[in-house]
């Protein structure tokens, strides 16, 4: 295991089961295992970026795949009337896994603020 690796790294490799729901040469989508909402997704990058704040130049178009990535996998989700989409980046954040991801929240109403 290398500095970077963490849980989702795991998944990535398959050394760990996940409910995959999407997957490509960039990126996996798969449930979150405590989930928050009626449908909780996570869309993570293949390449082991730790956190949001350490993305550089170089990442913007893995960075807009990612979203999109998110938009794609809401749909086949059957989020059509909304849902949050949230990056936690860094301790203050609220990060617990040291791999760059981004949640899908969806299936209820959100509120704001989040806490
Ligand atoms: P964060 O707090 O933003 O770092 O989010 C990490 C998320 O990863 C949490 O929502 C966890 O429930 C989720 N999580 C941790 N381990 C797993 C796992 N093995 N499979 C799916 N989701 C996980």
């Amino acid at each position: 295991m290398s500095e970077t690796d963490t849980i989702f790294g795991k998944i990535i490799r398959r050394e760990i089961p996940a409910e995959i729901l999407y997957e490509d040469d960039l990126c996996l989508a798969f449930r979150d295992i405590n989930a928050q909402a009626p449908v909780h997704l996570l869309v993570i990058p293949k390449q082991p970026i730790a956190k949001l704040a350490d993305a550089e130049s170089q990442d913007h178009a893995l960075l807009g795949h990612l979203l999109l990535t998110v938009k794609r996998v809401a749909e086949q989700a059957g989020l059509e009337k909304g849902y949050r989409v949230v990056i936690n980046s860094g301790e203050d954040g609220g990060q617990t896994v040291d791999h760059l991801h981004l949640h899908i929240l969806g299936g209820r109403q959100m509120t704001w603020p989040p806490g």
